[in-house]
C-alpha cells in the first residue's frame, strides 16, 4: 500500500514507533502445534528436502504417515458421490447461508443412514452437521469445557481431542489402551482416573492409530462403565464400517440407554473425500440426559457462532448417503483387507519392528521399536526423520499420538507403493542395526 503521507505530521515526518508493540500472539496456540499430526509430519519430511539438494534420489516419497488415500486411483470415490455434490451445485439453489444446525433434509438423511444399525430410530433433531469430524470434536469440547472439567481420552490416540479440551481450559486425562488385548480400552484405569469433575470418555472404534475393532461385549462393558461414573461417551466413528477382519463394525449408540452417547462421524473416511469437510455430531440418548443437562442447548449455541459446512454439500448429502452403491463400499474395503495383508506380512520380517496385532479396521497399525536391536537411533522421531531423508518414506512417530518410541504406519495407499515403501522400510532398518556388525 502507497504512503500517501495520512499518518505523517505537516512537515511529512511520521511519529516515531512505540516502545513496544500492544499485540503479542496467544501463546496457548503456540504450543498447541505440537498436537498437530501434520505439524509433525511437516518436521518428518523437512529433511527430505533440505538434505538432499542435488543427489538424485529420483525414488517417489511414499506417504505412509498421514490418512488420506484420495489421490491414489484405487481410492478414488464413489461417482455417485460425485454426481450428487455436481446435482446440487448445478441447480443453483444452494447458494445462500445454511442454518446453524444444518439443512434439515441433510440432517433427515443422516438420522436414515445411522438408524439403519441401531435398535431405536434417530430423529433429524438428534443430528448436528459440522465441518468434517474435526469441528464436531471442536463444537462438542467447547461446549463440555465448564471450569474444572476434566475429558478421559485413549492413549495412543487422535491428539486433535487434547489439543480442542486443552485451547478451552479443560483438562484431558489419559487412560490406556491395551495392546495384549487387541487395543481394549484400560477399564480399570477409566475407573481410576474418574472424578466428580469429569464429564465424558472418547473411545475411537475403529481405531485411529491402532486399527482395532471393538466387540459388541466390550463396547457394553465401556457403557456400564461410564454409567457407573455418571459420564456419557462420546463415539469417534469417523471410520465406520471400514472393518476387514473377525470383528463387524458395532456403533457405540447401540448403549445410548446404558449411559448417553454422542456420536462422532464424517464423509471422509468412508468416501474417501477428506477435503469436502461434512461431519456430524449425533446423540443416541433414548433418556433425555442430553437435554435436561443442556449440553444440547449448548451444542446449539456453539454451532450459532462458528461457521457451518457448504451448503451444496450438505444439499448433496441425502442422495450421497442413498445412492453410494455396495459395491463402491465393497471395493474399498477389499483394498484395505488387502494392503492391511500386504503391510501385516511385511512388517514382520523387519529386524527391530514389532507388532502386537494385526489391523482388522480403519487406516492404521501400531509398530514397536526395539531401539536396543537399531543402532544410532534416538528415538521414534529420530527414526522417522531419518528414514525420511534416508528411504523417502514417511512414517508418523509414535510421539504424534501420545506413545513414544513407536511408529503408526498406514496402510491405505496404493498396493505397490506400499510394498515398495515397505521393502524401503526394511533396508532402512537392516542398514541401521546392531546384528549386522555382530556377524
Ligand atoms: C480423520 C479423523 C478425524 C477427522 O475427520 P474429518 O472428517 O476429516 O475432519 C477425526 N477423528 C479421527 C480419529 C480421525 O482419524
Amino acid at each position: 500500500m502507497q504512503n500517501d503521507g495520512a499518518n505523517a505530521d505537516d512537515d511529512g515526518r511520521q511519529a516515531p514507533p512505540p516502545d513496544a508493540w500492544n499485540f503479542a500472539p496467544n501463546e496457548a496456540l503456540l504450543r498447541l502445534s505440537a498436537l498437530s499430526v501434520r505439524a509433525v509430519l511437516g518436521k518428518v519430511k523437512s529433511g527430505i528436502m533440505a538434505d538432499n539438494p542435488t543427489i538424485a534420489d529420483s525414488r517417489p516419497v511414499i506417504p505412509l504417515g498421514h490418512g488420506d488415500p484420495s489421490a491414489f486411483p484405487c481410492f478414488s470415490t464413489a461417482p455417485e458421490a460425485v454426481s450428487a455434490v455436481a446435482a446440487a451445485l448445478l441447480s443453483g439453489r444452494h447458494n445462500s447461508y445454511s442454518s446453524g444446525v444444518g439443512l434439515e433434509p441433510a440432517r433427515r438423511a443422516v438420522a436414515r443412514h445411522l438408524s439403519e444399525d441401531l435398535p431405536c430410530e434417530l430423529s433429524p433433531d438428534d443430528v448436528f452437521l459440522t465441518g468434517g469430524c474435526s469441528q464436531a470434536i471442536e463444537v462438542v469440547c467447547s461446549a463440555l469445557a465448564r471450569p474444572g472439567a476434566n475429558l478421559l481420552l485413549p492413549r495412543p490416540g487422535y491428539r486433535f481431542y487434547e489439543a480442542r479440551a486443552g485451547f478451552n481450559g479443560m483438562e484431558a486425562r489419559y487412560f490406556g489402551l491395551l495392546p495384549e488385548r487387541g487395543w481394549e480400552v484400560d477399564l480399570e484405569a477409566v475407573e481410576a482416573i474418574a472424578d466428580g469433575n469429569t464429564v465424558a470418555m472418547v473411545i475411537v472404534n475403529p481405531g485411529n492409530p491402532c486399527g482395532n475393532v471393538y466387540t459388541y461385549d466390550h463396547l457394553a462393558k465401556v457403557a456400564e462403565t461410564a454409567r457407573k461414573l455418571g459420564i456419557f461417551v462420546i463415539a469417534d466413528e469417523v471410520y465406520a464400517h471400514l472393518t476387514f477382519g473377525k470383528n463387524g463394525f458395532v456403533p457405540m449408540g447401540v448403549f445410548g440407554s446404558v449411559a448417553p452417547v454422542l456420536t462422532l462421524g464424517s464423509i471422509s473416511k468412508r468416501w474417501v473425500v477428506p477435503g469436502w469437510r461434512l461431519g456430524w455430531i449425533v446423540t443416541n440418548d433414548p433418556n433425555g440426559v442430553f437435554q435436561r443437562t443442556k449440553l444440547l442447548a449448548s451444542i446449539k449455541s456453539y454451532l450459532y457462532v462458528t461457521s457451518s459446512p457448504a451448503t451444496f454439500i450438505q444439499a448433496a448429502l441425502p442422495e450421497l448417503l442413498e445412492n453410494t452403491k455396495k459395491e463402491f463400499f465393497d471395493k474399498t474395503i477389499d483394498i484395505l483387507r488387502q494392503t492391511a495383508d500386504i503391510c501385516w506380512e511385511k512388517l514382520q520380517g523387519i529386524n527391530g519392528i514389532t507388532c502386537p496385532s494385526k489391523p482388522e479396521g480403519s487406516m492404521f497399525v501400531m509398530v514397536k521399536l526395539d531401539l536396543s536391536c537399531l543402532q544410532d537411533i534416538e528415538d521414534d522421531m529420530d527414526f522417522c526423520c531419518r528414514l525420511a531423508k534416508e528411504e523417502l518414506v514417511v512414517v508418523l512417530p509414535g510421539c504424534a499420538v501420545g506413545y513414544k518410541n513407536w511408529l503408526r504406519v498406514t496402510f491405505a495407499i496404493g498396493p505397490s507403493s506400499l510394498k515398495d515403501g515397505l521393502d524401503r522400510l526394511k533396508s532402512f532398518c537392516l542398514r541401521h542395526s546392531k546384528s549386522k556388525k555382530v556377524i
